[in-house]
């Protein structure tokens, strides 16, 4: 369509989620208007994060050093694990400020449909933190949707002979959605409401 860099520059605009062929085309005429210093700084921004971020060694959420900020926290109790798809729920739940425990991020849910199984998610790595007894209550916040379910019901009958609490997040949430998409309050609810399962 267009000529070299530009073309480039809207064929990876467009591989990004959520980016279509229109929007990647104006992401890149934006950016071709931009000033030197914002783009220079764009720039930057992608190439730390490519360099410094990594995911946490414990809960697998985004991290800068070993360990995660919230598995570093003290203050955060060792006995309760909610377990998510995404860091991105992380930042969701964590703005309810109804959760103080840890976390164990997922990378995301069972799906057959996507070719998905329990072996493409850190399903092994939270088994083996349950393994020493310290965590006593597992809550179950995959996403209110076909894969999230299935995901909660496999991690649910998987980790039952090991006597936790388990429980999943109240209805109300948005059903067929992201975790992300829910209000702080309606998310705050879920969780004050969460049954066992
Ligand atoms: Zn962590």
């Amino acid at each position: 369509m267009y000529e070299g860099a530009v073309q480039d520059l809207i064929d990876e605009l467009g591989r990004l989620p959520g980016v279509g062929p229109k929007s990647a085309q104006r992401i890149a005429f934006h950016l071709l208007a931009a000033d030197a210093a914002d783009v220079g700084r764009l720039v930057a921004s992608l190439q730390r994060v490519q360099a410094e971020v990594r995911f946490c060694s414990i809960c697998f959420n985004v991290a800068e050093a070993d360990q995660c900020r919230i598995c570093r926290d003290p203050r955060r109790t060792l006995d309760v694990v909610c377990v998510v798809e995404e860091p991105k729920d992380v930042v969701a739940i964590e703005r309810t400020r109804e959760f103080r425990g840890r976390y164990h991020v997922l990378g995301g849910a069972i799906s057959p449909i996507e070719g998905i199984g329990p072996d493409d998610l850190k399903v092994k790595e939270l088994m083996s933190r349950l393994m020493d007894g310290s965590v006593t209550e597992l809550i179950i916040a995959t996403d209110p949707n076909l894969e999230g379910e299935a995901t909660a019901a496999y991690l649910a009958r998987l980790v039952s002979p090991m006597g936790l609490a388990v429980s999943r997040l109240a209805s109300g949430l948005p059903v067929g959605g992201d975790l992300e998409y829910a209000d702080e309050v309606t998310l705050g609810r879920a969780f004050e409401g969460r049954r066992r399962i």
